[in-house]
């Protein structure tokens, strides 16, 4: 559905406004720094779903929520500069660090967590209080707790609300069977009706302050956590927000004191706290469930691969059994040459045997280099000479030379660059070239193998070195590999200090880059390279 940018714009700054005005309902402090800020993550949220140049719609939504509550005009223009800073750079950060929205890995988690929830909220907050206090508005000895409730409550905007929509925006791995989506009726419900017992009971054993019905929230978290991943965390986080917020401001439930502020404060450091843990969980259950799923993808195609060339080694074996009962002169000649197909089967079955030991032992940290001194330009015109042997399809130009001697272990970045040309050639079957280039700058040699062939997207371009990961494509893209090159590529490049990276672009092709440090500091001149 297409939606005009003015439009996308006016839904951003009314998200922002209503659910602004209703977070200042909240006895605010100072009238103006909220605990309960919803719009700090739809803000964030809209930045990383549709891009930055919705950021007017945030200037706009906050500026009226805070004019039209009585803020000057000039502390309603800051505070929106500074919700608008947040955003921004919430967004920039998390793009930066390469976040996916999806938040099945711990990493994307953790950034949510730091970068977004901690860091880009200090902008706003601080920014706030400052027109606040230049307004008049916040005297010198309410800054802090002024300071402290606005940061908390975009936090937690960023904690339960922004991990909503960003998870929820994605497609589903796969849709929910009859049976699971009963099962997720059923919890919903037991969710929505435990939650709703608990934040309306003050229950207290006497003379105690703890209130023991509250942990019943956790092992329902837990199991939400388990069998629906993220997708149920994130609504049964906000579901359980949305259930304490709506009954401690009613002087309901555990968390409800005689000072609204105070209640708010305590319940929304329980939700953070609670957020953070549930969210990480599911992030680690959602690893290892996709860990399952590539080690079972990995076992299919590896018994496949190596059931090919052993398939195909057993009917050449028995045809040669069959030529040399009695052999006539072409039936020798045809025997040699189906002894040369058996060889060139065993060499397959060799490099997948090799690249699975040397898997192993990259996971258990014993990939040892033989380094020694050597010529790096002699060393790379042989790997691309003998790869050439081996192939007519394409043709391989080498540019550039480095005149450089290196420390190394030649047999490794043998493997490595060849893992390269290999790949080079294997995904771009429609075209003819390679072209290989080697420059040395003054403590680092860059090496990069282009080729023009199918491209590897963005999305895919984050996970390929990954141990067993392959891209899934078009079937005719489909072609035979077990994803562990270019995992044992980066290793052995980073074993030696250097960083092995991708550039590409769909149908147009791909050129890898990997760099190999002439002495230690190089790895400093690589990123001012790059
Ligand atoms: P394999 O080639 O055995 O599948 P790799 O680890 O070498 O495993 O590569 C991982 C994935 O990266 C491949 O499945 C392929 O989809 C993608 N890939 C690697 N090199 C290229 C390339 N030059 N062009 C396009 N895709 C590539």
């Amino acid at each position: 559905m297409y939606v005009s940018y003015f439009t996308q714009i006016a839904i951003l700054a009314g998200l922002y406004f209503f659910t602004g005005k209703f977070g200042l309902t909240f006895d605010a402090a100072s009238g103006f720094a909220t605990l309960v800020w919803p719009p700090t993550g739809i803000a964030l949220s809209a930045l990383l779903l549709f891009g930055y140049k919705l950021w007017p719609g945030i200037a706009i939504g906050a500026f009226l929520v805070n004019f039209l509550t009585g803020a000057p005009f000039l502390a309603a223009l800051g505070i929106s500069i500074g919700n608008t800073l947040e955003a921004i750079f919430g967004a920039y950060l998390l793009k930066k660090a390469r976040f996916q929205k999806s938040l099945e890995r711990l990493r994307d988690v953790i950034f949510l967590i730091v970068l977004a929830a901690c860091i880009s909220t200090l902008i706003s907050a601080s920014i706030g209080v400052t027109s606040l206090f230049f307004a008049g508005i916040v005297s010198f000895s309410t800054i802090a707790p002024t300071w402290i409730s606005w940061w908390i409550g975009d936090m937690l905007g960023n904690l339960i609300i922004a991990p909503v929509f960003l998870v929820w925006s994605n497609r589903p791995r796969a849709k929910l069977t009859s049976a699971q989506a009963v099962w997720a009726v059923f919890f919903g419900i037991v969710l929505i009706f435990v939650n709703s017992v608990v934040f309306t009971s003050t229950f207290k054993i006497e003379g105690y302050p703890i209130l023991p019905l509250l942990y019943i929230v956790f092992p329902l978290l837990i199991w939400v956590s388990f069998i629906f991943g993220q997708r149920g965390t994130t609504l049964a986080l906000f579901a359980l927000a949305f259930i304490a917020i709506s009954n401690t401001v009613q002087s309901l439930g555990p968390f409800a004191g005689q000072k609204l502020s105070r209640s708010l404060f305590i319940l929304q450091s329980f939700l953070g706290i609670t957020s953070v843990t549930f969210l990480t969980l599911a992030s680690v259950v959602s690893e290892r469930k996709l860990l399952e799923r590539r080690k079972n993808e990995f076992i299919t195609v590896a018994s496949h691969e190596l059931k090919t060339p052993i398939t195909s080694i057993k009917s050449y074996i028995q045809i040669l059994q069959k030529h040399l009962q009695n052999p006539t002169k072409k039936q020798i000649a045809s025997s040699l040459y189906f002894l040369s197909q058996v060889n060139d089967q065993i060499d397959k079955l060799t490099i997948i045997i090799n690249d699975l030991l040397d898997i192993s032992k990259i996971q258990a940290g014993k990939l040892e280099l033989r380094k020694k001194r050597f010529d790096f330009d002699f060393f790379v015109k042989n790997i691309v000479v003998n790869f050439q042997h081996s192939t007519d399809s394409h043709i391989i130009t080498i540019e550039g030379e480095t005149k450089k001697k290196i420390f190394g272990d030649e047999y490794r970045l043998g493997q490595l660059l060849t893992n390269l040309l290999s790949n080079a050639i294997k995904y771009s079957p429609k075209k003819d070239h390679i072209i290989v280039k080697t420059k040395s700058y003054k403590n680092v040699i860059l090496v990069s193998v282009q080729d023009f062939g199918i491209g590897i997207s963005r999305e895919d371009q984050r996970n390929i070195f990954e141990p067993f990961f392959q891209v899934r494509g078009k079937k005719e893209y489909r072609i035979a590999g077990l994803g562990m090159g270019l995992h044992i590529a980066s290793e052995i490049a980073k074993r030696h200090g250097g960083t092995l990276w991708v550039e590409s672009a769909v149908r147009k092709g791909s050129t890898f880059y990997f760099t190999l440090p002439l002495n230690s500091s190089s790895q400093k001149l690589y990123r001012s390279y790059t």
